[in-house]
């Protein structure tokens, strides 16, 4: 059985694609900082590496299937001594069953399972074959590492939850994921202020849910934490995602409002306007508690950008409830909306529930919301027409002699500069806006 071994004089390597959300993205993060420590070097292509790995999403049938097409693909590959490893919400989900259905896959880990790493690559190394970190749910295991290879040297993610208890009837990560389990408000900060002293100038703490935080020291809230990220010197710029309402607390929006460093923007996952199907998804909140909650945000002194998620077509959504929903983004009137139709998913509650909804209706409900939030967008944006805004600069689009920045309120800004040479990435500037689209603003640098 072949080995990742290569010849003494050349050091291992490995190619990995990241599959879903920025907590894979992160765990994408350590998972290659962990390697590189191992003496393994990444290399941009399938065809050249020794060890492939794919960092999966399992939200939606549709992310499934593209790693068993991805593996399916390279599988040639494996008769040339190359291993493949399996990561992250599908390995968790489908854990051995995969070696069933991709033979040739050495390595299937969950994101629990990371800390581990260094002694699955010796098993590999030693040849061995089906080697599993599958963790069941109530592992209080985090994965913390010092060894974290970030792909942006200005921004960086900082996970200081993990799991999800809130058990939606439509979601699959309580169970690829496992129980909620925080990290101490001592780790994150220590993390952060490293970041600080790194230049990194902007923090985004990450979690499942992540205002459902614990200190496991018992010293800090989640705006307590938030805050004292934000008060590191060097630090301008903190943000956070995904807060679930059902831990939306008060104290989160005035944190925001006295402490300048945290950034102008919530995100706050909705699911639906109908407090019927709210019910019938688990989510154990209504639609006016909900609101309630961005009454909070919008009364705060700062105005706050706000950003949601939608699931439309969830099993027994009438075109009433849709219309609730639709309504709904009239009343909160968000920057943005991530709208997906509901997809049946494995081992979750919902999934003994008939789809009841065609996917024509559904694809016709999404066009619909899709639409009015486009409105929407229209008009919230076009209200900066005029203003003054700090960006970051994120890149460049030479073609069009722009810079690409974002605002704190997490918006895209692209403007133009008099400046002969054009802002590095991570620069700070204000810009004029002077001209809207539905999702990004235009610009010249002041
Ligand atoms: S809160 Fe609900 S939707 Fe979010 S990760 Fe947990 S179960 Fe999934």
């Amino acid at each position: 059985m072949p080995s990742v071994v290569s010849n003494e004089t050349r050091a291992r390597t490995f190619y990995i694609e990241t599959f879903g959300c920025q907590m894979n993205a992160h765990d994408s993060e350590k998972v290659i900082g962990t390697l590189q420590h191992q003496g393994y070097t990444r290399i941009e292509t399938e065809e050249d590496a020794d060890l492939i790995l794919y960092n999966t999403c399992s939200i939606r049938d549709k992310a499934e299937q593209k790693v068993f097409n991805r593996l399916n693909d390279y599988k040639k590959l494996y008769k040339q001594g190359k291993r493949f490893g399996v990561l992250g919400c599908v390995a968790q989900q489908e854990g051995e069953k995969i070696f069933e259905r991709a033979p040739y896959v050495s390595l299937v880990a969950g994101s629990a399972s990371y800390r581990k790493l260094p002694e699955m690559l010796a098993q590999l190394e030693r040849g061995e074959q089906r080697i599993t970190g599958l963790d069941d749910r109530q592992t209080e295991e985090t994965f913390e590492t010092e060894f974290t290879a970030r792909s942006n040297p200005h921004r960086g993610y900082i996970t200081i939850i993990e799991g999800c208890d809130k058990f939606c009837a439509y979601c699959v990560v309580p169970f690829t994921r496992g129980k909620e389990r925080s990290r101490a408000s001592t780790s994150v900060l220590a993390e952060a202020r490293r970041m600080a002293d790194a230049g990194y100038t902007e923090i985004q703490l990450l979690g499942q849910n992540v205002n459902s935080y614990r200190d496991l020291e018992g010293k800090k809230t989640f705006a307590e934490l938030l805050a004292a990220v934000g008060e590191i010197p060097g630090i301008r710029r903190v943000r956070f995602t995904t807060s679930h309402p059902r831990d939306f607390t008060q104290d989160i929006v005035h944190a925001i409002d006295s402490v300048p460093t945290l950034c102008d923007h919530v995100h706050l996952p909705v699911q639906s306007g109908s407090s019927r199907v709210l019910h019938m998804m688990q989510r154990e909140y209504t639609r006016d508690w909900y609101l309630e909650r961005i009454g909070w945000i919008k009364s705060a002194k700062r105005p706050i950008s706000m950003t949601t998620d939608v699931i439309v077509g969830f099993p027994g959504e009438t075109p009433a409830d849709f219309e609730e929903t639709v309504d709904l983004l009239g009343e909160v009137q968000y920057d943005g909306v991530f709208a997906f139709k509901y997809s049946p998913r494995p081992n979750t509650p919902a999934i003994t529930m008939a789809d009841s909804i065609p996917d024509m209706e559904k694809s016709a409900r999404l066009q619909v919301l899709l639409d009015r939030q486009r409105e929407i967008q229209r008009g919230n944006y076009s209200k900066h027409i005029g203003e003054k805004i700090e960006v970051m600069v994120e890149g460049h689009n030479t073609a069009r002699g722009q810079v690409i920045g974002r605002t704190s309120q997490n918006k895209t800004l692209n403007f133009t500069t008099k400046q002969p040479i054009l802002p590095a990435t991570g620069n700070y500037l204000k810009v004029r806006v002077t001209n809207s689209f539905p999702n990004s603003l235009v610009g010249e640098a002041v």
